[in-house]
């Protein structure tokens, strides 16, 4: 066999990966801050963010220096032993939260289990059993294991697995109308996205998130925000809900959280915490002093006033080119989102092309994402320098000519 000397192309995710992606047709083999390097050396700039996980750029010194003295201590010790590391990312975010009690997961999606069983058991066991209902929104986004798919509203993830668990409504996001037709109490949770991203880059109004507290406290249910997109200084706060000034019972947290290494939270009080013992639920990498040393570096960084009070003057200038883009070929019907999660929707001539738009984009050399058929989206790193910005900018342009003129 000549497998392990064969090239590894593009070609060798077909023959060897489960087809859940269709990846992009190059490469990537190195980054450094907000620049990508392909296998045949082509440079792009990154405005994707692994998806609005590299939130210090590729390879940030500081991340790499913690990466590697962790790596030279400790890898990992299994929830069996705590470590170092996990405890001292645990009081960071105990000190600049509204959370008392935090735990580890390592994905999105776990935090969001472990949040929505806790929701569960906590209103199960200080309240009735009956009190099983979960209020969630179309087009929300919360992973996907069966649960957090359930409790996410598109039906596209969720649906062909077989029976779903029960008692998960959904309504539409930012109508507070339809919420409080469906809440009563025998509901334990309502969970939502300050901004919900995957669904198309849109942010709650204030009013909303506002009334989805109070609505909680009328019948004893729990906010819960998933905050795995948002949080960590994307929008310019280290949390959106300290922005809205609207304080979850649960929030959820991962993407930014390890600017790259898999790693999620959960914060909760004191109270809500104690409705979990010993065994109620766990996880063998949760926390793991890997991930919480390059966590904690991220964090130390991520929560000062040069990085959070950067984002925003970082936004405007995306915009301003954004709308220089659309004054010149007429794209976009919409540019919206908050800090560096931006949203920018496709004029309905069009609509269902944001992978088109992506590609061209990736053959200009710049990354983008998209959220949904119609919406193209920029997660960068907070830290993006003015001189990236303009050059992706130049590119994503070049990309939009292609396809609209
Ligand atoms: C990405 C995302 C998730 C899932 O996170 P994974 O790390 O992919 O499991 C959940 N909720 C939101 C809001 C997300 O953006």
């Amino acid at each position: 066999m000549a497998t392990e000397q064969a090239a590894i192309t593009r070609a060798t995710f077909d023959e060897v990966i489960l087809p859940i992606y269709a990846p992009a047709d190059f490469i990537p083999v190195k980054g450094n801050g907000s620049r990508v390097w392909d296998q045949q050396g082509k440079e792009y700039v990154d405005f994707a963010g692994g998806i609005a996980v590299t939130a210090l750029g590729h390879c940030h010194p500081a991340l790499v220096e913690a990466l590697k003295s962790q790596g030279e201590t400790l890898w990992h010790t299994s929830n069996v032993f705590t470590n170092e590391p996990a405890l001292k990312l645990g009081r960071k975010l105990v000190a600049s939260t509204f959370a008392e009690r935090v735990v580890f997961m390592n994905s999105g999606t776990e935090a969001n289990e472990t949040a929505f069983k806790l929701a569960r058991h906590y209103a199960s066991t200080r309240h009735s059993p009956y009190k099983s209902k979960i209020i969630a929104f179309n087009n929300a986004f919360h992973g996907r294991s069966f649960f957090t798919v359930s409790v996410g509203g598109q039906a596209k993830y969720s649906d062909g697995f077989g029976p779903k668990p029960a008692d998960i409504i959904h309504v539409p996001f930012n109508d507070l109308h339809a919420v409080k037709a469906v809440m009563d109490d025998h509901t334990c949770a309502v969970v939502v996205e300050p901004i919900q991203g995957e669904g198309g880059v849109l942010a709650a109004t204030p009013e909303f998130l506002k009334g989805l507290r109070e609505l909680c406290d009328e019948h004893q249910a729990l906010l819960v925000f998933d905050e795995v997109q948002s949080g960590m200084g994307r929008t310019g706060s280290l949390f959106a809900y300290q922005y809205y000034g609207v304080t979850p019972d649960i929030l959820t947290s991962a993407k930014a959280l390890g600017g790259g290494f898999p790693v999620s939270v959960v914060l909760t009080t004191e109270e809500i915490a104690s409705a979990f013992h010993v065994g109620s639920h766990g996880s063998t990498y949760g926390g793991n002093p890997l991930a919480c040393a390059v966590a904690g570096a991220a964090f130390d960084i991520i929560n000062t006033p040069e990085v959070l009070g950067g984002v925003n003057a970082k936004r405007e200038r995306f915009v301003k080119h954004l709308q220089k883009i659309d004054a010149e070929f007429d794209v976009f019907s919409d540019v919206r989102g908050m800090g560096l999660l931006i949203g920018a929707e496709l004029k309905p001539q069009y609509k269902g092309r944001a992978r088109d738009f992506l590609h061209a984009a990736a053959h200009e050399g710049v990354m983008v994402l998209n959220a949904g058929p119609d919406v193209m989206r920029f997660a960068p790193s907070l830290v993006v320098e003015d001189a990236d910005i303009d050059e992706g900018m130049v590119r994503f342009a070049a990309a939009v000519k292609k396809i609209v003129g």
